[in-house]
């Protein structure tokens, strides 16, 4: 996208299209209290935050507070939880943990992922000095492709590649 400049066309994509939903939205409204249950004294939803110094943006779907003043973030997918974390949603969270970290300039130990459609689960994900530091180290070797106009090696996950808008067009 950055490189090339050829745009990730979203909307075609069945997923995209499920994940923005009205159903969603209506399974994200009845979640609403969920972060209540995570021990949180405070929230705010939908919050858009862009580092320069990272060089990252993300809308939140929520920031919590905790009684010690540390603070996480939440977000929700709307799909059941399959027994384990996927690197793109764990990478996703680590990411915000470091926005407001920077912006908030507060202590944040931990993001949580809630699963939310057909009930809810909610995952807990570590943010600790080894989480932030692959997060810097995957967060370099994007600005390598970028600025050095490197194309990055496919993916030796082939399944990824069957809903990829740019499969057709993927050397
Ligand atoms: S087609 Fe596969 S390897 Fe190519 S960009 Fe998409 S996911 Fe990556």
């Amino acid at each position: 996208m950055k490189v090339l400049m050829i745009p990730q066309y979203e909307k075609r994509r069945f997923k995209v299209q499920k994940g923005i939903s009205v159903h969603e939205k209506r399974e994200k409204e009845n979640s609403k209290y969920l972060w209540k249950k995570i021990g949180a004294i405070d929230r705010k939803s939908d919050a858009y935050l862009f580092s320069e110094k990272y060089h990252l943006f993300g809308l939140i779907d929520e920031i919590v507070t905790f009684a010690d003043g540390t603070m996480a973030p939440i977000d929700y997918k709307f799909s059941t939880y399959s027994k384990t974390v996927y690197k793109t949603h764990r990478i996703q969270i680590l990411c915000y943990c470091l926005l407001i970290e920077e912006l908030f300039g507060k202590t944040v130990k931990k993001g949580y992922i809630f699963y939310i459609r057909k009930g809810s689960k909610q995952v807990e994900i570590n943010y600790n000095k080894r989480s932030k530091d692959q997060i810097l180290k995957s967060i370099n070797e994007i600005l390598e492709i970028i600025q050095n106009e490197k194309i990055p090696p496919r993916t030796k996950y082939y399944n990824r590649c069957s809903d990829c808008t740019y499969k057709n067009i993927c050397i």
